[in-house]
């Protein structure tokens, strides 16, 4: 089975290596656009400590994807591709005031049972919190999830990418429409019509102007953010993720060889604009330099900027297209896709081969009655 996948995020990469090795024939086409998603986000893959999507699926397909992780991860590694970012550094969800915490740590061992892969759940004293995390504020106290984790979005891809070649997948890089045989919905690269039983819209904030192109009204939309990265003079790789609470778009991930990443804006309504701004940069600091002001004397390496596909109720838009036979979407992970997005590959490629299912989709209709964006 031949299927064309437009978007080589973490979604796209994701679904074609499941499809390959499941002997189907993906063929995995991008357009390499400024501000994908994956290249920018920050990596924290902690779907236990709650999330800015207030809905009541969140902790379903939250828990599923963080019990999805290690089995991807190892099986990459079985695939021979270990290089990913990807390392279970715990989390902590910090606040100066013991009463909301207990209140968190509460919350989460009432739900480790349906969740063990969230692990050790412990309170910190401020002096065990900055033992973790030397940086961080000295009056702030913490939550430590010992099964939080962080990812390299580049990285994952890239290793993902190269596991879908070595299974059979073919990669084509520039910028796919989606054009109308009839009834049936086919791509076309370039001058290049691509041959495909199963087309997937994987295209992350751009998938509504591909689904336009054929007549469907898709509700996601860009959401920019800005973030930066900072160099430490210290090993920071088992330094664990930090959550401020009440839940913000503010957070700190680290990885190997002194990077720190702090972020991020949420900027609804930004459109494709791709630039760095002076509030944004100044608001990211200040909020990163509040929970941790350790952060101060190190050097700013990059900032990035991505736009995260965001539908109105904040909710994935996954599975077919009604009115197009052998269409599919794939997106609208807004600012949890690094966590999720592994999981929703799988998912895509379980319904796109007439597999059972490893969640229920109903949920993520793509094409559900939302609210205007
Ligand atoms: C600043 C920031 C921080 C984040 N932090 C986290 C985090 O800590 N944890 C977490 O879980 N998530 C995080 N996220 C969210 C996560 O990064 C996204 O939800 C996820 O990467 C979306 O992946 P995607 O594959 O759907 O889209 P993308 O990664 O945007 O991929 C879409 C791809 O489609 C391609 N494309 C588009 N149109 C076309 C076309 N016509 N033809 C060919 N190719 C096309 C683009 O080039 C792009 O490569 C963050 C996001 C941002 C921006």
């Amino acid at each position: 089975m031949r299927v064309a996948i437009i978007g080589a995020g973490v979604v796209g990469a994701s679904a074609a290596w499941h499809l390959a090795r499941a002997g189907a024939e993906p063929v995995l086409i991008d357009a390499g656009l400024e501000g994908r998603a994956t290249a920018a986000g920050a990596g924290i893959v902690a779907p236990w400590a709650g999330s800015s999507a207030p809905d009541p699926d969140w902790h379903r397909r939250g828990s599923a994807a963080g019990r999805d992780y290690p089995a991807m991860i190892a099986s990459l590694a079985e695939d021979g591709e270990t290089d990913t970012g990807y390392a279970r550094c715990g989390a902590l969800i910090v606040n100066e005031n013991p009463a909301p915490l207990e209140r968190v740590a509460r919350d989460l061992l009432s739900r480790r049972k349906a969740a063990p892969e969230m692990g050790e759940i412990s309170v910190l004293d401020p002096t065990q919190a900055r033992a973790a995390f030397p940086p961080l504020h000295p009056a702030l106290r913490a939550v430590h999830i010992a099964g939080g984790a962080r990812v390299d979005g580049r990285r994952l891809v890239a290793a993902l990418r190269r596991a879908a070649m070595r299974h059979g997948a073919r990669e084509m890089d520039g910028t796919a429409s989606l054009i109308r045989h009839a009834s049936v919905v086919g791509v076309q690269v370039g001058g290049e019509k691509v041959a495909a039983d199963a087309v997937v819209v994987a295209a992350g904030a751009w998938s509504a102007a591909l689904l336009a192109q054929v007549g469907v009204a898709l509700p996601v939309a860009p959401q920019r953010g800005q973030i930066v990265h900072l160099q430490a003079d210290v090993e920071t790789d088992a330094w664990p993720s930090i959550l401020p609470l009440p839940v913000s778009g503010h957070y700190l991930v680290a990885f190997e060889h002194g990077r720190v990443v702090a972020g991020a804006t949420r900027e609804t309504g930004s459109g494709f604009d791709y630039r760095l701004t002076a509030g944004g940069q100044a608001q990211v600091l200040a909020d990163a330099l509040r929970v941790a002001p350790g952060l101060a004397p190190m050097g700013v390496i990059e900032w990035r900027v991505g736009f995260r596909p965001l539908a109105a109720d904040l909710m994935p838009l996954l599975g077919k297209v009604p009115a197009a036979p052998g269409l599919f979407v794939a997106t609208g992970l807004g600012g949890t896709g690094l966590t999720l997005g592994p999981l929703t590959g799988r998912l895509l490629a379980e319904s796109i081969l007439g597999q059972p299912l490893t969640l229920d989709l109903s949920p993520y209709e793509p094409l559900r009655k939302l609210p205007a964006l």
